[in-house]
C-alpha cells in the first residue's frame, strides 16, 4: 500500500496524527496491531483485561523493582482503557524542558491546542454527585483533617452514568477514547486503517526510511510505502521497535530515562457497605504544597479485578474480598526520581530495569500514610497499605502513628504500579540526550517521525494523555 503518511498506533498520540493530517487532504494509513473495541456491556472486566491489555495486564519492568506496567492494544489505544482524566501540562516542565533538553515550545500555542482538545473530547469536572463513595469519603477525611486544595479531575466524557468501568472499556461510550472523537472523524476525511496487524520491519537507505512491513495476525503480509513514517507505539514499544530495526547505534538515548509514575492504592474497612465500585472510579484529586511530588487521585476496580490491589493470597485475600461492599480506596502516583531503561531481548521483548529511589519511598510512605489517615478521620475501621510486608494492616489512627515506620520499609516491599510510561525517545536539541527534535522528527532520519508517550520527556506530573495529543498536534501541523 503506499500513502503519504503511514502511522504506526492509534492511541493518543497516532490517532491526533491521522486526525490532523487527513483533515488537511494527506492521505493517511493506520497500522495498529489491536482489535477494534467491542462495546462492553457484553464483557466482563476480566474479559477486557485479556483481550485489551498488552500481555493481559501482566507486563512489568525486570530489576531492581518488579512494577507492573499497564498499556492497552486495541484500536485507540491505551485512551480505550483508561480512566479518562484530562490534565493539562504542568507550567513547571516547560521551564525543564527548555532548560535541561533545550526545547523550548511556543506556550501560547500549546495552550490554545489544549483548549482545542477541552472542546473536542468534551473535558469537564466530575460531578460531586457521581463520584464513587471513595472519592467522596477521601474528599471529606481531607476536610476533617483541615487540608485543603482538593477537587473534582477534569475528564473527557459526555454522557457518563458513572457505572464505574472507564478502564475496561466504557459500556457507554461516553468516556472519551480516541476512537470515538478523532479516529471516527479521520475516517470521515479518508484516512484508512488496518488492525490487528503489527509493524514488523523498517527497511531504511541511509537517512530515508524506504518502507514498512507488516504481519497480520492472519499471517499476510503488508508492505506500505509511504513519503513520511509517524511511530505512535508507545513509550515502551516504539523504543523496542527502533531497537529491533537496529537503529539504536544511532540514538545514544533511545529507551533510556524511562519515568512511569509509580502508582498504588490504600484500601480502608468502613462499618457499613459503601459500594466502592458504583460512580466514576478516578474523580478527585489532592496535591499537598509541601509535598509536590505526590498526586493523590481516586480509583477503584470492580470487584473481579479488586483482588490485584490486594497484596494478600489465600485466606487473607479471601478474607478481604469478603468485605469488598465495605471497601473504600485511593490512590497515588509519583513524580520518580529516577529514570528506568528499557533493553531489547530477542525473543522476550522490552526487558525494563527501574527502580524507585529513597526519595521515592519517602513519598510513598507520605502518600499512603497520609490516605490512611483520611479515611480513619471518617470512622474506617482498619485499613491496608500497598507493601510487601506482613505489618501492613493497621487499626487506628493511633496505631498508625505509633508503628508505621518508613525505616523499617525497603523499596522492594512497596506494592506499586506504572500507568504512564514516557520519556524513552524523549525530544531534545541534541542526539546525545534525546531521539527527537522539537518538530518530533527523529535526529538522524529525515522522513521518520515519533508522536507518542515516548517522545515525552518525564515525569510529567500530571496524567499524561492531554500533554501527548498536544504535542502530536503541534508536530503534525508542522507536516502541513
Ligand atoms: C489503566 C490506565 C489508566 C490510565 N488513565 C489515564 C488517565 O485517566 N488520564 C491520562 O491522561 N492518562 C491515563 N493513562 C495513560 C494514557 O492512557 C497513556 O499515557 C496514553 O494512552 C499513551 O498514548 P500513546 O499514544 O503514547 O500510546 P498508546 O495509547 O499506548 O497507543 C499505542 C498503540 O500502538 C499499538 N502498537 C504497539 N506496537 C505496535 C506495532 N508493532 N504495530 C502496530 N501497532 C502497535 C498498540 O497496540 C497501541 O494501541 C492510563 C493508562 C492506563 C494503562
Ligand atoms: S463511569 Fe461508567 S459511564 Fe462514566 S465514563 Fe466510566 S465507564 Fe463510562
Amino acid at each position: 500500500m503506499s500513502c503519504d503518511v503511514c502511522v504506526v498506533g492509534s492511541g493518543p498520540g497516532g490517532a491526533i496524527v491521522a486526525d490532523e493530517l487527513s483533515r488537511a487532504g494527506q492521505s493517511v494509513l493506520v497500522i495498529e496491531e489491536g482489535p477494534l473495541p467491542e462495546r462492553a456491556e457484553a464483557l466482563t472486566p476480566k474479559e477486557v483485561v485479556a483481550t485489551y491489555y498488552r500481555d493481559m495486564g501482566l507486563l512489568s519492568t525486570h530489576w531492581p523493582a518488579q512494577v507492573g506496567i499497564f498499556c492497552g492494544r486495541a484500536f485507540g489505544g491505551t485512551s480505550v482503557i483508561n480512566s479518562g482524566t484530562c490534565f493539562h501540562t504542568p507550567d513547571r516542565v516547560f521551564a525543564w524542558w527548555n532548560e535541561a533538553l533545550g526545547i523550548g515550545f511556543d506556550v501560547k500555542a500549546w495552550r490554545e491546542v489544549e483548549r482545542e482538545l477541552d472542546t473536542e473530547l468534551s473535558v469537564s469536572p466530575c460531578p460531586i454527585d457521581r463520584m464513587s463513595p471513595s472519592n467522596r469519603l477521601f474528599a471529606e477525611g481531607l476536610e476533617k483533617l483541615g487540608l485543603t486544595g482538593g477537587s473534582p479531575l477534569m475528564r473527557c466524557e459526555t454522557g457518563c452514568e458513572g457505572s464505574g468501568r472507564c478502564c475496561f472499556i466504557c459500556p457507554k461510550d461516553a468516556k472519551q477514547a480516541v476512537n470515538l472523537n478523532l479516529l471516527k472523524r479521520a475516517l470521515e476525511h479518508g484516512m484508512r486503517a488496518i488492525v490487528e496487524t503489527e509493524a514488523v520491519k523498517l527497511n531504511h537507505n541511509g537517512r530515508r526510511i524506504t518502507r514498512l512491513v507488516c504481519r497480520t495476525d492472519a499471517g499476510g503480509r503488508l508492505v506500505v510505502r509511504a513519503k513520511r513514517f509517524v511511530l505512535a507505539m508507545g513509550a515502551l514499544f516504539t523504543p523496542h521497535f527502533l531497537m529491533k530495526n537496529g537503529l539504536a547505534r544511532h540514538y545514544p538515548a533511545l529507551g533510556r530515562h524511562l519515568s512511569i509514575h509509580p502508582a498504588a492504592k490504600v484500601f480502608a474497612e468502613m462499618p457499613e457497605p459503601v459500594h466502592s465500585w458504583e460512580g466514576v472510579p478516578q474523580a478527585y484529586r489532592y496535591e499537598h504544597p509541601d509535598h509536590r511530588d505526590v498526586h493523590f487521585e481516586g480509583i477503584f476496580l470492580p470487584a473481579p479485578l479488586g483482588a490485584i490491589g490486594i497484596p494478600y493470597l489465600g485466606a487473607d485475600l479471601r478474607e478481604w474480598m469478603h468485605a469488598y461492599d465495605r471497601l473504600v480506596g485511593f490512590g497515588f502516583f509519583l513524580s520518580d526520581s529516577e529514570h528506568g531503561r528499557l533493553f531489547r531481548a530477542p525473543g522476550l521483548g522490552p526487558v525494563i530495569r527501574y527502580g524507585l529511589s529513597s526519595r521515592d519511598v519517602d513519598n510513598f510512605c507520605f502518600a499512603v500514610k497520609l490516605i490512611a489517615q483520611c479515611y480513619f478521620a471518617i470512622g474506617a475501621r482498619r485499613v491496608l497499605l500497598p507493601l510487601l510486608n506482613p505489618r501492613n494492616i493497621f487499626e487506628s489512627a493511633e496505631q498508625l502513628e505509633r508503628e508505621f515506620n518508613r525505616n523499617h520499609l525497603q523499596a522492594r516491599e512497596l506494592y506499586a504500579m506504572g500507568f504512564h510510561p514516557l520519556g524513552t525517545c524523549r525530544f531534545s536539541s541534541t542526539v546525545e540526550k534525546g531521539v527527537v527534535d522539537q518538530t518530533g522528527r527523529c535526529h538522524e532520519h529525515d522522513n521518520l517521525y515519533i508522536c507518542d508517550g515516548s517522545a515525552i520527556p518525564g515525569p510529567l506530573h500530571v496524567n499524561p494523555q492531554i500533554t501527548i495529543m498536544t504535542y502530536s498536534r503541534l508536530v503534525s501541523r508542522g507536516l502541513i
